[in-house]
């Protein structure tokens, strides 16, 4: 059985975040330490650990991340912003289920 992580809890719903964003493939919430203005995390509902588990078959779902961050980017009015994979223990991820962090120094437009 896989490890359940805190984002397997945040996409259950088992715990609270400050969600943004949903749909039928991804969630994205709010970064709970925030290191820019706006730090979202954009996560496939379909788990996968991390960037070095991706297959061909599942190279589709980093793309997607991708895809629903630059929609979310524009739809805010964000116009500049980082996209940032950590991969693995030595490469800064300390949640092991695959997260895409967007990071800019605008505000989201209300
Ligand atoms: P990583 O270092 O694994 O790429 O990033 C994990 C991120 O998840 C960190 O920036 C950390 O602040 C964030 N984080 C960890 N636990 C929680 C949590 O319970 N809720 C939210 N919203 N973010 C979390």
């Amino acid at each position: 059985m896989e490890e359940r992580t805190i984002f397997h809890r945040i996409r259950d719903k088992e715990i609270p975040a400050d969600i943004l964003f949903e749909d039928d493939e991804v969630l994205a919430f709010r970064d709970i330490h925030p290191k820019a203005q706006t730090h979202l995390l954009f996560i496939p509902k379909h788990f996968v650990a991390s960037i070095a588990d991706i297959t061909p078959e599942t190279v589709h779902i980093p793309g997607m991340l991708i895809l629903k961050a630059q929609e979310f980017a524009r739809e805010k009015g964000i116009s500049g912003y980082r996209l940032t994979f950590h991969v693995g223990k030595e490469g800064g991820q300390e949640v092991m289920y695959l997260h895409l962090h967007f990071l800019s120094d605008q505000k989201i437009a209300s």
